[in-house]
C-alpha cells in the first residue's frame, strides 16, 4: 500500500464521541483517505478508513480521542513513509463556532485554542469536542502547522438587519446574542463551484443555496456575499432537519417549562435531538422516512410535507430579499441525492422563472449538474458540498 502524501492536507472534524478525516491534496482536490472513528469513550469503538486501494475497519474500545487518532496517524504511516516525512503541509480543522471573533481560516495556537474554548457557551455541544480535537492532533503533530476553519466565519458578513434579534439590545450585547449562521464553509464553496459550472462571475450572481443534510440550512447569496441564512445563534434555527425542529415559536419552550414542567435540558435534548423529522415519524434519515411514506405511514408523508413546506417558506423571502434569483442550488446527502425534495421545494414555480426538468432531476448522475429546463430563467443546479476540499484549501492557502 503506498499513495502520494506529498503536499497534503489533514483535515480534522472532531465531534463529542468520533473524528471525522481525510487526508486531500488541495489542489488537485484528490482524496488519498478519508473516514472516520466513532464511539470513542464507549465499549465497542469503531473506525473505518478508506483509501485508494481498498477499506480497513478496526473494531474495540477506543479510550479517548488521542487513541483515536493515534490509530488514523499509524495507518497514514502506513500508506507510504514515516509521518515526518510523509509531507502532510497542513492540519485543517472543522471548527463551528467562531463567535464574533474569527472571521476567516485562523492559524491555531494556545490563545486561539483557548478562545475557542470560551465559544463553547455559544456551542455547548460541539466546541468542546473541537478544542479537544485541536489539542490532541497539535501535540502529535507539532512540526505541521494547524490551521481553524470556521463553519460561521462565511456569515459574519450578514447585513445588520439580517444578524439582529429584535429582543432588548443591552440583553444581545451582554450576551452575544445574533444570528451567526453555521454550515459557511459550504455554503461558500457551493455558490462558487456553481458560477463555475455556469461559467459565469460569482460577483454577478444572486443564489439561493440549500444545504440539505442532516442539518439543514438555507442561504441567499448576492454577489458571493451572504445576506442571509437560516440558521442563527445555533443551528437549531431554521429548516427542519433530521433531528431538530428550526423555527418555532419561542413561546413553546416557555409553555413547556411551565405547564409542562421541562426544565432546560430536557427542552434541549427535546428540540435538537428528538424533533424534525425524528420528532415527527420516528425517523431521522431521509431514507427510512421516504420507506414510511412509501408504507402509507400518515405521520412520515406529514413530517414529510411540513419539511418541504419549511423550505419553500425560507425560498419565498430569499427570492424577495434578493430581488430575484439567479441560480438555486441544492446541496448535502439529502439535496444531493433526493428526487422528490428538489422536485416538490420548486414546483409550481414556473410564473417565478423557475422550472424543474423532470427527466434531469430524476437522471442517475452524482456530479455537478442542471436540473433545470431549458426554458427556465432560474439555473437549478445540483452541486455536491466538499467541505474537506473548502478546509484543505484555505488551509493551505494560508500556509
Ligand atoms: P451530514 O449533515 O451529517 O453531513 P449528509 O449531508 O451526509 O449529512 O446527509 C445525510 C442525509 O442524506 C440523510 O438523511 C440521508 O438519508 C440522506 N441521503 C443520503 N443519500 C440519500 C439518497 N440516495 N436518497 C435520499 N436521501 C439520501
Amino acid at each position: 500500500m503506498s499513495a502520494r502524501t506529498e503536499g497534503t492536507v489533514l483535515v480534522l472534524n472532531s465531534g463529542s464521541s468520533s473524528i471525522k478525516f481525510q487526508l486531500v491534496h488541495p489542489e488537485t482536490g484528490e482524496s488519498v483517505a478519508h473516514g472516520l472513528v466513532e464511539r470513542i469513550g464507549e465499549p465497542e469503538g469503531r473506525v473505518v478508513f478508506h483509501h485508494t486501494t481498498g477499506t480497513e475497519e478496526h473494531v474495540g474500545p477506543i479510550e479517548n480521542h488521542r487513541a483515536g487518532l493515534r490509530i488514523v496517524l499509524d495507518w497514514v504511516e502506513g500508506l507510504g513513509r514515516p509521518l515526518r516525512e510523509a509531507g502532510i503541509i497542513a492540519v485543517g480543522h472543522r471548527l463551528v463556532h467562531g463567535g464574533e471573533v474569527f472571521h476567516e481560516p485562523t492559524l491555531v495556537d494556545d490563545d486561539v485554542v483557548r478562545t475557542v474554548e470560551e465559544l463553547s457557551v455559544l456551542a455547548p455541544l460541539h466546541n468542546p469536542a473541537n478544542v479537544i480535537g485541536m489539542e490532541v492532533a497539535r501535540e502529535e503533530l507539532p512540526d505541521i502547522p494547524h490551521v481553524g476553519v470556521f463553519d460561521t466565519a462565511f456569515f459574519h458578513a450578514l447585513p445588520a438587519e439580517a444578524a439582529t434579534y429584535a429582543i432588548d439590545r443591552d440583553v444581545a450585547r451582554a450576551h452575544g446574542i445574533r444570528r451567526y449562521g453555521f454550515h459557511g464553509t459550504s455554503h461558500q464553496y457551493v455558490s462558487e463551484r456553481a458560477a463555475r459550472f455556469l461559467g459565469r462571475e460569482l460577483s454577478e450572481l444572486n443564489q439561493i443555496v440549500l444545504h440539505l443534510g442532516n442539518g439543514a440550512s438555507a442561504s441567499a447569496i448576492a454577489g458571493g456575499r451572504p445576506v442571509d441564512t437560516s440558521m442563527g445563534l445555533t443551528p437549531l434555527e431554521g429548516l427542519v432537519m433530521g433531528t431538530r425542529c428550526g423555527d418555532i415559536d419561542p413561546g413553546v419552550l416557555l409553555h413547556l417549562n411551565r405547564s409542562a414542567g421541562m426544565d432546560v435540558d430536557t427542552i434541549d435534548g427535546l428540540l435538537n435531538r428528538r424533533s424534525g423529522l425524528k420528532g415527527l415519524s420516528g425517523v431521522n434519515d431521509f431514507r427510512a422516512l421516504l420507506r414510511l411514506v412509501a408504507e402509507g405511514s400518515e405521520d412520515a408523508k406529514l413530517a414529510y410535507d411540513v419539511y418541504v413546506h419549511r423550505l419553500r417558506k425560507y425560498l419565498g423571502a430569499y427570492l424577495v430579499e434578493l430581488g430575484g434569483v439567479d441560480v438555486v442550488v441544492f446541496t448535502g446527502g439529502v439535496g444531493e441525492n433526493n428526487v422528490d425534495v428538489r422536485r416538490d421545494a420548486l414546483a409550481g414555480l414556473e410564473r417565478l422563472g423557475i422550472v424543474v426538468d423532470d427527466a434531469r432531476n430524476v437522471a442517475p448522475e452524482r456530479g455537478e449538474r442542471r436540473i433545470s429546463a431549458d426554458t427556465s430563467q432560474v439555473e437549478v443546479l445540483v452541486i455536491p458540498t466538499n467541505e474537506e476540499l473548502a478546509i484543505a484549501r484555505a488551509a493551505a492557502a494560508l500556509v
